[in-house]
Formats: C-alpha cells, structure tokens, sequence
C-alpha cells in the first residue's frame, strides 16, 4: 500500500511519501532505545509535566487536528474533534494517576519468609506500535500516554492511509518537552515490521488491526521471544430482550454501528432480538438508520461519512450481496451510490444463515445484522457462534437477566443497557480471534512492564 493521504470522500491522493529507508528506520531505532536510557533517569513527575503538555497541545489544535484526520480517513469532523479531546483526556488520567498505579506492592513478607517482598512495576524499553487508520489518534494514545508514563518508549509504524496524523503524534510529544526519540514515527509499510520487530532493541509490540495482521506480528514476535498485545476485529453482539427499552435500545443500536461511518473494532455488528420484541425492535431500528444523513464529513449535519478506502467499501459492498443472493433480505440500505468518495448507506439485512459471509465475518461498515432469538439460551448461542470475542452489549432492565449475561457473553467487555466504548479507567481487551493482552488502565500499562518480585531477607 503507497503511504499516502488519499481524501475518501473525493478519492483524491493529496499527498504521497517515499517510505523511510532501512538506514533511517534503524536511526529511529537508536534513538528510541537511547531515549529509553533518557527517560529511565526521569521522575513521574517529569514524564507528568511532558503528557499534561501534550494534552495542552491537543486541546489548542484540537480543530486542526480533527481536519487533518477527516481529510485522511473520512470520519466526521464532529467525531475527530471528540477523537482528539478524548486523547487529551488520556494523557492527563496517566499523568495523574501513573505513579499510583505502578507503585511497589507488598507482599506479605511472613508468609514468603523474608523480611520485606514487594511486586516491583519497571519499563522494559522500546516498544513497537503497529496501528490502524480507523482512530488514528485514539488507537496510538491509548497505547502511547501509558507507555510514556511507565518509562517505555515508542515507535508507531502507523496504517500507510494516515501519514500525516502519524507524524503528527510525533511532533506533539517532541513539542511537548520528551526526549528526542521517546516517541518516533516509522513511515514504512507492513513489510517492514518484521526486521523492525526482529531488532533487539525493540523489546515488544503491540498491534490494533486485522487478524491476518496479528498472526503475522504474534508469528514474527514469538520467534524472537517478544511481548505482544493484540486487538483484533471484533462482531460485537447486541442483545435486545423482551424487558428492555426498546426506544433506547434503537437508537444506541444505530449509534453503535454507524459510529466512524460503521469502522470500529468495538461496533455493534450482531443484532440479536428476542422474538417477542423482534418486530418492533426492527421497525424502530430501520427507521433510524435509514433517517441517518450520509454525505460530506466536514459536513456538521452529516451522520455517516465515506469509507475510509474503495476496498472496504467492495468487502461490505460484497458481504452484503452475498447474503442477498443466498436469500437474507435488505430492510434498508443495501445499493452502492454512483458519484465520487465511498460512501455507503446505513444498511439492515436480515434472515441471515451460517452459510452467508456475514454469519461469520466481520463487517467493517454502517451495515447491520439482525437475527432472531426465541429465548435467553439461543441468544448466548447467537452471540458466542462467532471466533471473536471483542466487546458486547446486552439489553434488559431485569437484574438476574444482567448477571447472567455478565457470565455468559464470552467477549473482552460487556456493556449492558449501553455502548461499548473504551475509558481509561477499564481494561480493554478481547478474547478468542479478537486478540489477547489489555491495553488501559493499570492493566494496561502493565502489559509493558518487567513485573518484578522481590525478596529481602
Ligand atoms: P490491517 O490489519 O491490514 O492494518 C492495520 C495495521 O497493521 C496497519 O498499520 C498495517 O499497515 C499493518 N499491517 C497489515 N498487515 C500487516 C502484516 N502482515 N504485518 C505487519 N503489519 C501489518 O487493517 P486494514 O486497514 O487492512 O483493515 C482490514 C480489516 O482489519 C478491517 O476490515 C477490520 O476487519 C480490521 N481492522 C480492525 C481494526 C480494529 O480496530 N481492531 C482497525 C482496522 C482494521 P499498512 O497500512 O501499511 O498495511
């Protein structure tokens, strides 16, 4: 893939880059794993002053920023601005609470006989951040602000799609006070990642992307023995039962799935309703995805903007086909649009079977899935039948209903009455092929972390 900023909405290339050479990646390299000595030396208190100033940074060119990854990816610039206050909102949870979260842990010392024993949290030095385009900022600050706090350092190879938010992430933490090189951008392609990976001064990696892209770095990693944390894709279930609010549900279905124009790990992709409800669920559900504006993202009055490349659009636009011409039936959306950018409806298709691509594929685009459950067992049935296990969602406002699923929905994380969405403060994570690891939280930032035991005598 040219690493190249490519506008969805018109298809036009605005900017291309050479890819760096060998020699400039492996100076990348040695800076990151001098930076690493660097911030070794340095205090939390040091490293909170540098995040909170990336967070200032963020804030005052939050709209300029939020341009610049509409321009490249296609979100809405309503959603970008959010993106980017989001990231800020990071970078000053780690500043403030990194320090707690990494502290010595007692053991009890009787219990081991030793005088004193205690878990000790230390960086582990450069880590490489592979990344994808569908949250350019979000996907590497979640990775990048706990990172930095702990005393790691990082190197993004980011999507080719989104060069220029990659080389903004750079700069604001170069602006921001940390060392030359504690944060590095690699402008390479995915074919560089295994002699990036394979360096020994690159200590683990981490990877948000497809499950092709994950065999791939976990293949690579575990040859050369390296930690790694992966999310995957995900076809996050939505569990509607018969208590549930049918309003609500509706309309935080639409949001879940056409959220970043229907390009999320964690959208919802599976909408299992109970028979009871499942007509009325449907009407309400069809009614707001077909009210959804589709159009300019720059646009304040648009809902749903272009897919982020021409080949996601075909692989929905396929799927889609595919289930229609096995029999499933479209209650709205479903036509790819003439003209330029692609752009592609909110869409709802069901009476689908194991037989059609959908079933089991992951869609990456505003378009539902709906299926019919004739009880609490075929639902879990319906919502675990998939290889992810990412995030999902159920709806009931009956309390032993809740617990149950709480058990039952084999996923990273379960949201029930609402949207799955990753906050600082929870693990995020999946389970099966959605990945494995964690990434916020103190969970988080210990996946990079040497966890030290010591024992005193
Ligand atoms: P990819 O997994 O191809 O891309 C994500 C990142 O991984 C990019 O930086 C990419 O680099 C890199 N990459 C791709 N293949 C390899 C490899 N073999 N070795 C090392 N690095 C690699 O995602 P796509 O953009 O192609 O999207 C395809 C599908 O991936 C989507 O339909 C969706 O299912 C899933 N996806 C999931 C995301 C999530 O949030 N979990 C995000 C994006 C996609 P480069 O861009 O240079 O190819």
């Amino acid at each position: 893939m040219p690493i190249a900023t490519t506008n969805p909405a018109t298809g036009q290339v605005l900017k291309t880059y050479d890819p760096m050479s060998d020699e400039q990646v492996d100076a990348a390299i040695e800076r990151a794993h001098l930076a690493f000595r660097q911030l070794h030396d340095t205090t939390y208190a040091q490293r909170a002053q540098w995040l909170n100033a990336a967070a200032d940074l963020l804030d005052a060119e939050r709209d300029a920023t939020a341009r610049l990854m509409t321009t490249e990816m296609g979100k809405t610039y309503a959603a970008a601005k959010a993106e980017v206050t989001k990231c800020a909102t990071a970078c000053r949870f780690y500043a403030a609470n990194a320090e707690k979260m990494l502290a010595d842990e007692p053991a009890d010392a009787g219990a081991v006989k030793a005088t004193r024993a205690f878990v000790r949290y230390q960086p582990i030095g450069p880590v490489l951040a592979v990344m994808p385009w569908n949250f350019p900022l979000w996907q590497v600050m979640r990775f990048a602000a706990p990172a930095l706090m702990a005393g790691n350092t990082g190197l993004l190879k980011h999507a080719s799609n989104v060069p220029q938010t990659a080389l903004y992430l750079e700069d604001v933490f170069r602006r921001a006070g940390f060392p030359e090189g504690a944060f590095g951008t690699l402008l390479v392609g995915s074919d560089a990642v295994e002699r990036i990976l394979a360096d020994p001064r690159v200590r683990a990696a981490t990877l948000t992307g497809s499950e092709a892209a994950g065999r791939s770095i976990a293949q690579i990693a575990g040859r050369e023995l390296k930690k790694t944390v992966l999310e995957l894709g995900g076809s996050d279930p939505f569990v509607v039962m018969p208590s549930a609010d049918l309003d609500k549900a509706a309309e935080v279905a639409t949001t879940a799935r056409c959220q970043n124009n229907g390009q999320s790990c964690i959208a919802a992709k599976r909408f299992i309703v109970h028979t009871d409800v499942f007509d009325a669920f449907a009407e309400k559900f069809a009614a707001r995805m077909s009210a959804l504006r589709v159009g300019d993202p720059m646009d304040e009055n648009t809902d749903v903007g272009p897919l982020a490349s021409e080949r996601g659009r075909d692989e929905i636009h396929d799927q889609v086909s595919d289930a229609v011409d096995n029999g499933a039936t479209v209650l709205c959306g479903g036509e790819k649009p003439d003209g330029d950018g692609w752009f592609y409806p909110p869409t709802v298709v069901t009476d689908l079977k194991p037989e059609m691509r959908m079933w089991s594929e992951e869609v990456f685009g505003p378009v539902a899935g709906l299926y019919r459950a004739n009880s609490y067992s075929e639902a879990i049935e319906i919502a675990n039948g998939t290889s992810f296990g990412l995030g999902s969602n159920a709806w009931t406002t009956d309390p032993a209903e809740q617990e149950r699923f709480a058990t039952d929905l084999d996923a990273g994380n379960v949201f029930i009455n609402g949207m799955t969405t990753s906050y600082p403060e929870l693990p995020f994570g999946g389970v099966k092929n959605s990945g494995y690891g964690r990434e916020l939280s103190a969970v988080g930032m210990r996946e990079f972390c040497n966890t030290k035991t010591v024992w005193i005598g």
